[in-house]
């Protein structure tokens, strides 16, 4: 188990090497610094008493005195630097540390990623990390302590050493027993036996959290829950209307609370939890006693005056923390095992999809043919096909739509398109090639897609439009025109430097739902792509702003291929060429007239 535990925590350990090997320096430097002070203190405090206690010397005794003054001030601010540049280290590392599950959820496999089991794992390690930070960030904790309680070791023994080198004079009876030479193996001895005991009593406080993980898990998504459902924008009409507080207040503190004072938590925290982490601090108390009546009784037997007693028992307490520190951060490294499992599990879900090497050659004239040939897909779990038998070939530059009703097939169609999915059966070829063999991050360069439920960040209004990409300021504000944006430069008087929303700066402006829709068409532009998709680009619009975006449509994609998708077939009267889906196939092609004139034909024949 020990030995699982240490390499689950290796692995742990190299991903913060990763990360921040500054870290480690400054966990070693202030381990090193803070036991120096320590010891300085032990040592000086106890010559000092020992001059006091025998000769007297006052040179010496002030010698001593500001000694100790000038170690404790200097060491003391090595320590306070220390702790800074751990700090300072730590709020690096932990920046960076949550880039290490954003950029796993973002490469995994698109319906892995949003599968249900990836969500509930995702989810149980940000609850470990942030609730109780068990798992990657405990490692690291654990490590500290492991450096903190080794160099309290190594110190404490040093400084205790000379207990065994000083014999009593003259030993009389049963006291000769404290010189025998087994004296400081059967002290190390008791102290490791103390310090395990200590540290297994500490464990078993600590298992009943680990028992009931689970609950307090729930307990604190309910917390979550509750603080952040006042501050909530889109709960905060709901919020003031209905009092809704009150019922969040009730459900919190008083029916569901894991954590509430008649919860079985609350009621073990008093009883069995609180009993083994009083007989783990009790253990060290023994421990105390036991080596002071030792240390004193040499003293006694006239082995060594009042000042070395003070060393031997500040040191041998000293030693014992030490001892404890290390056998406690091994416990815990066993009960951090689940945890990092946890994590690992999600870090090393298997990434199959994404593996191609093709490079898309880059056309000036972008000539990109693409075409699904018999293609059927499937959700994951799903019975039914959401796609069957699809086969066709996007003309290049012109403008198409996808028409159909809910639930038709359209978004699959073009998440299959974006290889956000692959196809169950049949393929989808980019020039004459399986779109799978080419590189993922290459060929989602050849799309612009404007999704449905698109998203701003509260970033400035110009970095909003250029996205990833570095911002050219002319170009996005002809990017912003040609979506249609062109209230920008009057109601936005700091132009493409307006911060969108009010979360991250008071002056940011909030946005109507067809400002923000036409602020993501103009992003959609700026990328520059190939080919642009958009998904029902007017859902959020009026229906002048909707009927002005239709008009523009050839103006806004230019050469580009486009693909609009809608449930409406007179919003497409400006695309080439017309796909209607109905139940996951192609049910009709055709310009605007001929559907149109299609249509009027199966009424007159219905009729
Ligand atoms: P549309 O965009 O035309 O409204 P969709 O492509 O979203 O239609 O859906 C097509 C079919 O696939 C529907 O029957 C829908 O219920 C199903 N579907 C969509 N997404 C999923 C999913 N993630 N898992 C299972 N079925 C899905």
């Amino acid at each position: 188990m020990l030995f699982k535990a240490v390499s689950q925590n290796n692995r742990a350990l190299a991903i913060w090497w990763d990360l921040c090997p500054g870290l480690f320096l400054a966990a070693f430097l202030s381990a090193v610094v803070k036991t120096l002070n320590a010891c300085a203190a032990i040592w000086l405090s106890a010559r000092f008493l020992t001059e006091l206690a025998g000769p007297q010397n006052p040179r010496t005794l002030i010698a001593l005195a500001l000694a100790q003054l000038l170690s404790s001030a200097v060491l003391t601010l090595l320590c306070a630097l220390g702790d800074r540049l751990k700090d300072y280290e730590a709020d690096c590392a932990a920046c960076l540390y949550n880039k290490i599950y954003m950029e796993k959820m973002l490469s995994l496999d698109y319906p892995r990623a949003h599968s249900q089991s990836t969500c509930e794992l995702y989810a149980q390690i940000m609850q470990n990390d942030t609730w109780s930070a068990l798992g990657i960030r405990e490692a690291f904790r654990l490590f500290e302590l492991s450096v903190a309680g080794a160099a309290k070791i190594l110190a404490g023994a040093v400084l205790t050493f000379p207990l065994f080198l000083s014999p009593i004079p003259q030993p009389k009876g049963i006291l000769a027993i404290l010189d025998h030479p087994a004296c400081p193996f059967l002290l190390a001895a008791v102290m490791a036996a103390i310090a395990l005991l200590s540290s297994a009593c500490a464990q078993k406080a600590q298992d009943y959290w680990t028992r009931h993980a689970a609950r307090t898990r729930f307990g604190n998504r309910l917390a979550d829950f509750y603080i952040t459902a006042g501050r909530d924008r889109k709960r905060a009409l709901d919020m003031r209307i209905y009092d809704q507080q009150k019922v969040l207040r009730h459900l919190y503190v008083k029916d569901h609370n894991p954590f509430g004072p008649s919860s079985q938590i609350a009621r073990q925290a008093k009883g069995p939890m609180g009993l083994w982490a009083a007989l783990s601090q009790s253990a060290s108390a023994v421990l105390t006693a036991l080596v002071s009546l030792y240390v004193c009784l040499k003293a006694w037997a006239g082995a060594f005056g009042p000042g070395s007693v003070t060393l031997y028992i500040g040191s041998t307490a000293y030693l014992f923390q030490g001892i404890s520190q290390l056998s406690g951060a091994l416990g815990r490294m066993t009960a951090n095992i689940s945890f990092l499992e946890t994590s690992f599990r999600f870090l090393d879900l298997p990434n199959t999809m994404y593996q191609g090497g093709l490079t898309t050659e880059k056309r000036r004239d972008g000539q990109y043919e693409i075409e699904f040939r018999d293609v059927s897909f499937r959700y994951p779990g799903a019975r039914e096909y959401a796609l069957s038998h699809v086969t066709m070939t996007f003309p290049i530059g012109s403008r198409l739509a996808v028409v159909g009703m809910n639930g038709s097939g359209k978004t699959t169609f073009i998440k299959l398109l974006c290889r956000l999915c692959d196809p169950t059966e049949g393929q989808i070829l980019l020039n004459g090639i399986d779109i799978r063999k080419y590189r993922y991050d290459d060929y989602m360069d050849l799309f612009s897609v404007v999704f449905q439920d698109f998203k701003l960040f509260s970033f400035p209004l110009g970095e909003n439009v250029s996205g990833s990409l570095p911002l050219d300021p002319h170009q996005a504000d002809q990017c912003l025109k040609k979506a249609g944006f062109l209230t920008w430069d009057t109601a936005l008087p700091q132009g493409l430097s307006t911060p969108l929303f009010s979360d991250l700066d008071d002056r940011g402006v909030e946005l109507s739902g067809g400002e923000a829709q036409k602020i993501a068409i103009a992003r959609a532009l700026y990328k520059d792509a190939p080919f642009v998709i958009l998904d029902e680009p007017t859902a959020a619009l009026d229906p002048l702003a909707e009927a002005e975006v239709y008009e523009k449509f050839g103006q806004i994609t230019e050469a580009k291929t486009a693909v609009c998708i809608s449930h409406r077939l007179s919003s497409c009267r400006f695309c080439h060429k017309i796909i209607v889906f109905d139940g996951g196939s192609i049910v009709q092609v055709g310009t605007h007239e001929q559907l149109v004139h299609d249509k009027e034909q199966s009424g007159n024949m219905s009729r």
